[in-house]
C-alpha cells in the first residue's frame, strides 16, 4: 500500500526540497504522537498556534457544541453569529479601551492585508513602512512588508512605496514623515531569530508615529496570546498601537486571525464603497467558538502567570558553552549556534529522540523553541536534557 508520506510527496504541493517528513497520527497537551508508536514533546507549539497545548478539553467542548448549531452561514458581517460577537467582545475586554473593534478574519497574512487596507484608507496616504528582516505571511501584499529580497525577487511586481527601516534602530525612524500611512512591525521580530526590541526604540517610534500621524501597526501573530509572558507583548513597552494584527495562538489550534483598532479608524471600511473589504469564512463560527473557549483558559488557569518561570528555567537547563546566547521574552526563546548544519542535526537528533524544535525562516543559525506555555517542568527539564545531549553531538 502506498504510504501517506509518498502521497504526501505525491500529491501536496511542496514548500521545499527537503519537508521533515514527520507524520502525526494525533496530539494530547505537550505532545505529538507519530503513527508508529513516536512520542514528540512539542517545543514548537505549531509555530506559536498551541499556547494552551494540543486538543484542550475546553476548545474541543467548545467546537463540539458549536457543531451541534451551525457551521458556515454567511459571509462575514452580515448575520449576527453569536461566536463571533461573543469572542470579539471577550478579546476586547483584554485590550486598552482604545481597541472597540475587531474584524475577524482566517489567517494572519488576511490581518495583516485588512490592516493595511484600512490604514491607507483612513490617513489617504500611500506609503506603508516596515521592518528589515520582518515576516507577515506570503501573499503579495504581507510579502510586500518582508525585508528580506530573496523572499520577494521572484514575485515581483509588489505592492510599490514599501519602505524599509532597521528594526530597533532609533536611527531610522526620520524616515517616518506625513507621507507615511503606516508603520508595521512585529512587536518581537520572530522569523529574524526572536530580536526583541528596546523600550525605549518602541516609544520612540510610537512617538515618531504620533508625531506624524502614522497609524502604528503591531504584528503580534507570533507573540499574542501570552506567549511572552503578558497577554499581548505591546503591554510590556508599555505602548498602544493603532491597530493590532493577530492570528496563531487566537484560536486554541483552529484557523483564525483577527486586526483590531478603534470604532473610528475601523469604520472607514465600511462605505465608500460599502463591502469594500469581505472575506466569507473569515470569523468562521467553529473558530470563533474555539477561540473563546482558548482565551478563556488562558486566563482561568493563569497560564500568562507561569511564563517568566518556565522561561527561567529553561534557560537555566539550557547552560551550556556552545550556546552562544539564548533571546527571547517569555516562552518565545531562539538558542542562537554557529551554522545551519548544526541546527539542521540538532532538530533532526532531537526528533528522533522524542523532541520537536526548529529554527526561523530569516536566523537559520539559531533553534526556534517556543513550547505550550503548559509545558510543565518536568517536561521542560527533560527536553532541555535532550538538546544538550544533541548540542554535544553536533557542535
Ligand atoms: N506575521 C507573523 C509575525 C508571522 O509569524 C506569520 C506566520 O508565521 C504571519 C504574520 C502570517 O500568518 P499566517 O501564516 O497565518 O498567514
Amino acid at each position: 500500500m502506498i504510504s501517506n508520506r509518498e502521497l504526501f510527496l505525491k500529491n501536496t504541493a511542496q514548500t521545499s526540497n527537503s519537508p521533515r517528513l514527520i507524520e502525526i497520527e494525533r496530539a494530547e497537551g505537550s505532545y505529538l504522537y507519530g503513527p508508529e508508536g513516536q512520542k514528540y514533546l512539542d517545543l514548537v507549539s505549531g509555530f506559536n498556534v498551541s499556547n494552551i497545548g494540543h486538543r484542550h478539553p475546553k476548545v474541543i467542548e467548545a467546537i463540539k457544541s458549536q457543531l451541534d448549531k451551525y457551521m458556515h452561514v454567511t459571509v462575514y458581517g452580515e448575520f449576527v453569529q453569536a461566536p463571533q460577537v461573543k469572542f470579539a467582545t471577550k478579546l476586547l475586554e483584554q485590550l486598552p479601551s482604545f481597541f472597540q473593534s475587531v474584524y475577524l478574519t482566517n489567517s494572519g497574512a488576511e490581518a495583516v492585508e485588512g490592516a493595511m487596507k484600512i490604514a491607507k484608507k483612513y490617513t489617504g496616504r500611500r506609503q506603508i513602512i516596515a521592518a528589515k528582516k520582518a515576516y507577515h505571511g506570503s501573499t503579495q501584499g504581507a510579502l510586500s512588508l518582508i525585508g528580506n529580497p530573496a523572499y520577494q525577487e521572484a514575485y515581483a511586481p509588489l505592492l510599490p512605496e514599501i519602505e524599509f527601516i532597521t528594526f530597533n534602530d532609533s536611527n531610522d525612524l526620520s524616515q517616518i514623515t506625513t507621507a507615511t500611512a503606516a508603520v508595521i512591525v512585529e512587536a518581537i521580530q520572530g522569523e529574524a531569530g526572536v530580536r526583541v526590541p528596546d523600550m525605549a526604540y518602541i516609544k520612540a517610534l510610537r512617538q515618531r508615529c504620533t508625531e506624524t500621524g502614522t497609524l502604528l501597526v503591531f504584528d503580534e501573530i507570533q507573540t499574542g496570546f501570552g506567549r511572552t509572558g503578558s497577554m499581548f507583548a505591546f503591554q510590556h513597552f508599555d505602548i498602544i498601537p493603532d491597530i493590532l494584527m493577530l492570528a496563531k495562538g487566537i484560536g486554541g489550534g483552529m484557523p483564525l486571525g483577527a486586526f483590531v483598532s478603534s470604532k473610528e479608524i475601523m469604520d472607514v471600511i465600511k462605505d465608500n464603497p460599502m463591502l469594500g473589504h469581505i472575506t466569507t469564512f473569515g470569523g468562521h463560527p467553529v473558530s470563533c467558538a474555539a477561540a473563546l473557549a482558548s482565551l478563556e483558559v488562558i486566563l482561568e488557569e493563569k497560564l500568562i502567570e507561569g511564563v517568566a518561570d518556565k522561561a527561567k528555567l529553561f534557560k537555566k537547563e539550557l547552560t551550556h558553552p556552545k550556546i552562544k546566547e539564548i533571546r527571547g521574552l517569555g516562552l518565545m526563546m531562539c538558542l542562537q549556534l554557529e551554522n545551519f548544519d548544526q541546527v539542521y542535526n540538532i532538530s533532526k537528533h532531537c526528533a528522533e529522540h522524542g523532541v520537536m524544535i526548529d529554527w526561523y525562516l530569516h536566523c537559520e543559525t539559531a533553534l526556534r523553541v517556543a513550547p505550550p506555555l503548559t509545558i510543565s517542568n518536568d517536561e521542560i527539564i527533560e527536553a532541555c536534557k535532550t538538546i544538550k545531549e544533541a548540542i554535544d553531538k553536533f557542535c
